[in-house]
Parts: C-alpha cells; sequence; structure tokens
C-alpha cells in the first residue's frame, strides 16, 4: 500500500469500483476511459511503481497477470478475433498511473 496511489485505494476500497475479478495476487476492473469496446485493466495487489521497479520474486506477479489476462479474454469471446496487452512504462511510455497494471483491450469487431 503507497499513500496516494490511486490503484492501492482502488484495491483497499477506499475508491469504490466493481472488480471484474479477482484473486490474492491481483484485480481486474473496466478502465474508466475506455479506448475500445474491451478495456480491462490487470492490477497487482502490491504496489511496484512500473516495469523497472520489478525484482526477481515478481515474477510469479507477471506471469499470473499475463496468464489472467489470458482467461479474461477468453471469457469475453474475444480470444480468437485478437487483442492487445500492454504495459506503459513511466511518463515518456504513456504511463499516468504509477503502480504497474496490464491493459488488456480488444472486441472491436464485436
Ligand atoms: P496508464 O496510462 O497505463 O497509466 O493507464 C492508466 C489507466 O487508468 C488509464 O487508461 C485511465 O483511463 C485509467 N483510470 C484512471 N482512473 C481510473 C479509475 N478510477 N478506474 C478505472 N480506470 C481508471
Amino acid at each position: 500500500m503507497e499513500n496516494d496511489c490511486l490503484f492501492c485505494k482502488i484495491i483497499n476500497g477506499e475508491i469504490p469500483s466493481t472488480f471484474i475479478f479477482e484473486n490474492e495476487t491481483l484485480v481486474m476492473f473496466n478502465d474508466i476511459n475506455p479506448k475500445a469496446p474491451v478495456h480491462v485493466l490487470i492490477v497487482p495487489r502490491k504496489h511496484i511503481r512500473s516495469i523497472n521497479d520489478l525484482e526477481d520474486e515478481d515474477t510469479g506477479i507477471v506471469s499470473e497477470m499475463i496468464l489472467c489476462a489470458r482467461d479474461k479474454a477468453k471469457e469475453l469471446s474475444i480470444d480468437k478475433s485478437g487483442y492487445k496487452l500492454i504495459f506503459h512504462v513511466e511518463k515518456g511510455g504513456g504511463q499516468e498511473i504509477f503502480h504497474i497494471h496490464l491493459h488488456l483491450i480488444g472486441g472491436w469487431d464485436k
């Protein structure tokens, strides 16, 4: 938990959100400003600023984020049509919220 981190506050329930999936490692919720028909954010419970701050011990978290994204894509029936998985890294990479998250984006053909 990091003070003044929006995603930590969402994870802790200080800011209301609807989780479309959650487990011990991560939560998922819809992006408030979707760039496509499907735009889900996959967010680990552990506060990690960006990809640059990942440590070797975080391997399991990253794997789980990707595998849960795969499962959610299938559940939302966008697996066959295809989708994007995006990490923005720091300001120059378009990152606005400095708590690592994976964007699952797709559903254009729906
Ligand atoms: P990034 O640019 O990778 O840091 O992406 C941050 C994303 O968080 C943006 O796509 C925002 O639309 C999204 N976002 C910001 N605030 C919220 C919120 N309260 N609930 C859901 N998504 C949010």
